[in-house]
């Protein structure tokens, strides 16, 4: 698994309000935050990505996530 730190160029904002869990927004600059393992993957991986628990993965520009409501959604800036 890539394990990338976004943190390190990315500064994330919170979307808000809060996205419903049942219909989370995408996009190139949105980024799921996992709740459980506080890993930061964005919306539209084109590369594979996944979080450390398995609960977001995806590439090819999906994301399967396995609980929405363990997710935050966020934007991210290039620092
Ligand atoms: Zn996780």
């Amino acid at each position: 698994m890539l394990n990338i730190d976004m943190r390190k160029i990315y500064n994330f904002y919170p979307i808000e309000p809060a996205p419903d869990a049942a219909n989370l927004p995408t996009g190139g600059d949105i980024y799921y935050e996992c709740a459980d393992c506080q890993v930061v993957v964005n919306s539209v991986p084109f590369i594979k990505a996944a979080c450390a628990c398995g609960n977001l993965t995806g590439g090819g520009g999906n994301l399967t996530v396995k609980n929405p409501e363990r997710v935050r959604v966020v934007r991210g800036k290039l620092k």
